[in-house]
């Protein structure tokens, strides 16, 4: 084969993979998927998703990633890497819509989906060491009741309070909007979402 027809068929090649994986990135983070809304539990989801892509193709914020190779059994299905971009909790989730097997199902409303809780590292997040921020409370959806602030008292000071996120479970939906915009950055990120794969392993 010539050169210029060597270079060429690489260079389709690349196109062609550039094209298979147009749709989503890949995931390979955690063995701890944060999948979409709708999931009942992993095992259920596992049992159910056919991985054919329909709720990636489907999510308007490109918040849904395919898993990748690492993940071994599990690659091609959908998952969200929360701190690179968050569900939105659409009102009419049209993930959850498309979906031909049921493996996401049953959310109507934004308070509806089960993915997973956001728990918060004290000994890192800023608010908690005295800084002003609130930015995951400011940007939760369900502000107010996934999450809130609570005033604390600042040790060995009588004048200066805390104002601290503290996050209800039973309520969070683990959509991961806190955890993309939290203002501390990478190593040290102090909140992320407990998946429901993570819950069930305990
Ligand atoms: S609810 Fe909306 S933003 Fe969230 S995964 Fe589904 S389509 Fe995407
Ligand atoms: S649409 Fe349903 S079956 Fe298809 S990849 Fe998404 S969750 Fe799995
Ligand atoms: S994951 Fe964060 S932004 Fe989403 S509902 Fe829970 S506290 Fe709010």
């Amino acid at each position: 084969m010539s050169r210029a027809k060597l270079v060429a068929g690489i260079a389709a090649g690349i196109v062609a993979l550039e094209g298979a994986f147009s749709l989503a990135a890949t995931h390979d983070k955690s063995s701890y998927l944060l999948r979409p809304p709708g999931v009942q539990s992993e095992g259920d989801f596992r049992s159910r998703c056919i991985a054919c892509g329909k709720c990636i193709e489907a999510c308007p914020y490109r918040a849904l990633d395919v898993a990748g190779p690492m993940q071994g059994a599990l690659s091609g299905t959908p998952c969200i890497d929360a701190r690179e971009q968050a569900c939105r909790l659409c009102s009419d989730y049209p993930c959850v819509a498309v979906c031909p097997t049921g493996a996401i199902r049953d959310v109507a409303d934004k308070h509806d989906p089960r993915m997973g809780y956001a728990k918060i590292d004290e000994n890192v997040c800023i608010a908690y060491q005295g800084y002003r921020c609130e930015v995951c409370y400011r940007v939760c959806p369900l502000i107010d009741e996934a999450i809130t602030i609570d005033f604390q008292q600042l040790e060995n000071d009588g004048i200066h309070t805390k104002f601290v996120p503290q996050i209800n479970r039973d309520i969070c939906t683990g959509c991961g909007l806190c955890v993309q915009r939290c203002a501390v950055s990478e190593p040290h990120v102090p909140i992320r979402i407990v998946t429901l794969a993570e819950q069930e392993a305990v």
